[in-house]
Formats: structure tokens, sequence, C-alpha cells
């Protein structure tokens, strides 16, 4: 049978979505609990049995599970409930009334994520109404914290409630927004993301006058030279293999972009070179892929000096470095220092203020076969690729505790994608009603086929 719009689904998820961005769960502080109760409550009324877990007062993450058979393994529907702040004066609606017009759902989290919860939350339902013979579990999770790195909410679960939340596979965030591309559509299935490195260095120096720089010892220049030193390093090249088959399938897709990329898959040493021929006619996509082919060190914020005629004595800076999932945070740190030698150790201090592997999850697995297999069965035209993002989600709690984790919220774009990207953490932020319903579409046919 052909994969059918639900269309019979748009009232109810469009309510759902607007009742749930109305629940303001800003964090920090979160107050995640109300927006779990309330998908507690509305879960209920078809009979299934949520729990709440809190991690702290006001700090809530809802689970409920749909029994399988037990004849294949299960799979967890994750998403989570904290939102990013929004400053009502910048908005043309206000961001927390779940304001229904002109096709869209308007409102912080419509985008990231709560519009993929409505999306979990209906699948859980319809497996449930429509009774499916599940040979797995389904289990829902929607989580606190995410959007401050998630300690207090998926972290937790699989910290101190694991069995109730841990499943060999897991549906996330972090991908599914088609890329459009000559010869169709791309989408884009999340296998990976890059570590976290974020240190601060402290330069010490001795104070002096200003109007004799030669009797001091200025740790503002000797910041300069640890900046310059960690600017001038070029850090190998890797392609994982996400970002293999990336390049190859987008090629398939887009005939103009076959012949870089293959240079590019076939010539890692000189990636440098072809990216920066590349970024001549298509600066976004070379810059996109830039960052996913090594270590990147990037100095974020600096502090030095107190008075115009004082050399400063202290100077401080933060850096955000990223690496590839299979690179050590533990030995890039090691790295990073031995490139300072030269700038006097005993005169430097390190700081390490957050940091965690990259991690990614093969596409090898029924699971990516199946969303694989929905996608071009519903849009034969289109492509689906793994990528690997920059940034995090909480896949990475999943993914290093074992489980096979994909980033995939089926969305097609309704205005170009760059526009789209901006309205996340960003100003009026909207998805359409259309989105919802294709999302719940092809999300509950993979779940669907995938669990029966
Ligand atoms: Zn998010």
């Amino acid at each position: 049978m052909p994969i059918q719009m639900l269309n019979e689904i748009e009232q109810e998820i469009t309510r759902f979505l607007s009742d749930l961005i109305r629940i303001n769960t800003t964090n920090p502080p979160g107050n995640e609990t109300q927006a779990a109760n309330f998908i507690a409550q509305y879960l209920a009324k078809d009979g299934f049995k949520p729990e709440i877990i809190e991690s702290a007062s006001g700090r809530g993450s809802v689970i409920s599970r749909l029994k399988g058979s037990g004849e294949k393994p299960n799979l967890l529907l994750l998403s989570h409930l904290d939102v990013v702040a929004a400053n009502p004066a910048e908005w043309t609606v206000d961001p927390f009334a779940g304001t229904v017009k002109e096709g869209y759902v308007y409102g912080r989290g419509a985008y990231d994520i709560k519009g993929m919860t409505a999306v979990e939350v209906l699948t859980l339902l319809l497996l449930k109404r429509n009774n499916i013979p599940l040979k797995g579990d389904v289990v829902l999770a929607a989580t606190a914290d995410e959007e401050k790195g998630g300690e207090e909410g998926a972290g937790y679960l699989l910290k101190h409630q694991k069995e109730k939340v841990w499943c060999p596979y897991v549906l996330n965030e972090g991908g599914g927004l088609a890329i459009p591309q000559k010869q169709g559509n791309v989408y884009p299935v999340q296998t990976a993301e890059k570590g976290i490195l974020w240190f601060k260095i402290k330069a010490k120096g001795t104070p002096g006058h200003g109007s004799t720089p030669n009797t001091a010892d200025n740790a503002i220049v000797r910041m300069n030279k640890v900046i310059t030193k960690l600017g001038e390093y070029q850090p190998e090249t890797m392609y994982v293999p996400t970002l293999r088959q990336f390049l190859s399938e987008v090629a398939k897709i887009n005939p103009d972009l076959e012949a870089s990329f293959s240079r590019l898959l076939g010539n890692p040493k000189q990636s440098e070179q072809i990216l920066d021929e590349l970024a001549k006619t298509n600066k976004a996509l070379a810059e996109e892929i830039r960052p996913r082919t090594k270590t990147t060190i990037t100095p974020t914020i600096i502090h030095g000096g107190v008075k115009e005629n004082i050399i400063p004595s202290e100077c401080e800076a933060v850096f955000d470095c990223r690496v590839l999932p299979g690179q050590s945070v533990d030995e890039t740190f090691s790295l990073i220092k031995s490139l300072l030698k030269d700038v006097g150790m005993d005169k430097l201090s390190f700081e390490i203020i957050q940091m965690h592997d990259g991690n990614e999850s093969t596409t090898q697995t029924p699971l990516y076969s199946t969303i694989s297999g929905v996608l071009k069965e519903f849009e034969p035209n289109c492509g689906v690729t793994p990528t690997l993002t920059t940034g995090g989600t909480d896949s990475r709690f999943f993914r290093e505790t074992g489980s096979v984790c994909y980033g995939f919220h089926p969305m097609r774009p309704d205005e170009p994608n760059d526009e789209l990207e901006k309205r996340m953490h960003g100003i009026d932020e909207r998805i359409t009603i259309e989105n919802l319903v294709f999302g719940t579409s092809i999300f509950y046919e993979a779940v669907k086929r995938f669990m029966t």
C-alpha cells in the first residue's frame, strides 16, 4: 500500500503543538515538569501509563512505553521539552502564545524541538489506536535540559533510571530537513556529532608602566602568541564514514558537485585547496564541509588589562575546540599544550570548561534502511544521506552507551534552508502544519515498518 499522508491528524497535532508551546520551558530555569505533565495527561487519555521523572524540582522528563512481543529490539522516540530564551520585543507574535496563522504554528520550540515531540507523541498514539502488532517496545521520552547540555535530562535518566529509557535504537532530533538539490531533495539523517573541548588559557606576565614596555612582561602580548600559534596549527584531515557517505550521496543527486566531491574523496590531503576552490562558486557548501574534515579551534572570549597606562600581568582567553568522532579530546588537549611550548608553559595555565568525545552510529542497520526505503518510496527521486553535525544533541548520551542513534525529524523546506536555520533559536520560529502532517506520516510509517 502506498504511503498515505495522515491528513486526519492535522487538527489534533496543530492543537497539541500549540498547547505545548504555551507552556514556557525556557532553560534556564527549564520548568519542564509542567510540559511533561501535559504530555502524560494527553497520553493517559488513550490508556497509556506515562511516568514523570525529575532530576530536581521542576526538571521533569516524561517516559511512556508501548509494549511489543519482544521479537525485535526496542526503539526509543527521543526529544527534549526545554527551549532557549525568546525576546518577545523582537517577535511579530508572542513566542509563548502558540499562535496558529497562515498555515503555521508559531512559537519558541516549534522547530527546535517541540514540533518533533508532537510528531513522536502522535506516532505513539497512532500505533496504539491502529492496533499495530509491534514486535518490540516503542518508548517515548521527552526530556529536560537538552539546551544546557542534557545532564539534568537524558544524562540523568541514563545514569539513574537506565532500564526505563535505554533502547538499542533511538530516533532523535538533529536531521531530517530536506536539502533541495538539482535533481530532488536530499534527506539528511544525523549519524554523527563532533566532540567538544571548551578550555580557558590564562597568560601571566609582570606588570609595568605602559610608557616603558621593555621593563615589563606583557600578558596580552603572550596571549597574542598563543592565539597565533593555535591559529596557524593545521590539523590533519580525516574523513569519518559519515562524511564519505555524505559526499557520495549528495553527488549522486547533484551532478554539478560530482567532480569536486570525487576529488575531495580521493585526495583527503588536498582537501583544503579543493574546498578553497569550491568556495569560489559555493561558499556556503564549502564552509559547511570544511569543519567536518578536521579539528577546529576558535577563540571566543578574551579579557586582559585594566588601565590605559598599565601593562597587564594577566590575560585570559576561552577557546571552542571541536574534534571529530574517533578523535580523543584528551589527546587533542595534550596536543594543544605541546603546540604552545615556545610561548612559555610556566607562564600559561589551562582550565577545561567542558569536554566530551564525538560520536557516530553506522548506517549499516535495518533502521537506516527502513528510513531510507520509506523516503524513497514516498519521493522516488530523493536522496538520503547520513550527516555529521558540528554541534551536539542528547544523542551523545545514547551513542556513548551503545545505542544506534539517528537524528531524523522529517521536514520539507517551506522557505530557503538558511532562513529556516535562522529561525531555530531565532526570531519568529515556526513550522508549517503541512510539515507536521508530512513529518508524522513519514515517521509513523518508518517506525511501524521497523517494529513489525
Ligand atoms: Zn534541540
